[in-house]
């Protein structure tokens, strides 16, 4: 017979902050578009036919998220998605060609895993951090911390393509506190997505906070326990959580 500890309140405290990846510590878009285009320099001069030249960056974001769409369930492999990506735009221009789509698929692999960049918010906040609480990272990306910069600075990392689930599914937040070795409601979730990080931790009661770097109107129904600009405001909530010491949850 165990203790049931019911549903008195019980005083909250976070032991562990995970943080999402993609345009929560790094901007993936602009490095993911950036490369593309690269790639599409490339193409351009390999085949410069008029149907060619007129393919842009934008096109090759749809041929790509159609395809992952496809897969999905199926290629968990985020590179291997992005692959074959190449060789359906190929395809998609009259031009197939395995080997050009794999020399595409190199020239996109060289600058979107060199050209990443951390925004200026998150080294600071780690700083501030990790002396008190558990790091780490939960993704649904591939941006791996030693690709990043950031090798050595998280205790535990979760990426969907590995574990074969995806946020916010709440089995993808349970493995997260399995390895940060602590409860849901122990963890504090960050991240820019309200679908995905927000109600993702919201689900399975773990306290979230919404990173709105560009003060976007919220207008869904999902309610963060936090709303912040920057990273940098987290040891504040934080603190604030700690002194007060009572679970404000509803
Ligand atoms: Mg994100």
């Amino acid at each position: 017979m165990g203790v049931q500890r019911g549903d008195m309140e019980k005083p909250l405290q976070i032991l562990t902050i995970s943080f999402d990846g993609d345009m929560t510590l790094w901007d993936f878009r602009k490095v993911m578009r950036d490369s593309l285009k690269h790639t599409l320099t490339e193409m351009q001069k390999r085949i410069p036919t008029p149907r060619v030249l007129k393919l842009t960056v934008d096109e090759m974001i749809e041929i790509r998220d159609q395809l992952a769409e496809e897969v999905k369930g199926e290629i968990w492999s985020l590179l291997e998605i992005r692959r074959r990506a190449f060789e359906r735009t190929l395809e998609h221009v009259g031009h197939p060609d395995k080997d050009l789509a794999a020399h595409l698929d190199a020239i996109y692999r060289k600058h979107r895993f060199e050209d990443i960049e951390l925004y200026p918010d998150v080294i600071p906040t780690f700083d501030a951090l990790a002396p008190h609480f558990k790091l780490g990272l939960l993704s649904n990306g591939n941006t791996y911390p030693e690709r990043c910069g950031l090798e050595g600075r998280f205790a535990f990392v979760v990426f969907s393509q590995d574990v074969q689930v995806e946020k916010p599914d709440p089995k993808i937040f349970q493995i997260t506190a399995e390895r940060a070795g602590c409860e849901l409601s122990q963890m504090l979730h960050v991240g820019d997505s309200l679908k995905n990080d927000v109600a993702g931790a919201k689900n399975v009661g773990a306290p979230s906070v919404w990173l709105n770097r560009d003060g976007l109107p919220n207008d869904t129904n999902i309610q963060p326990d936090y709303e912040i600009a920057s990273l940098t405001e987290i040891p504040e909530i934080i603190g604030i959580r700690r002194k007060n010491k009572t679970c404000q949850e509803k």
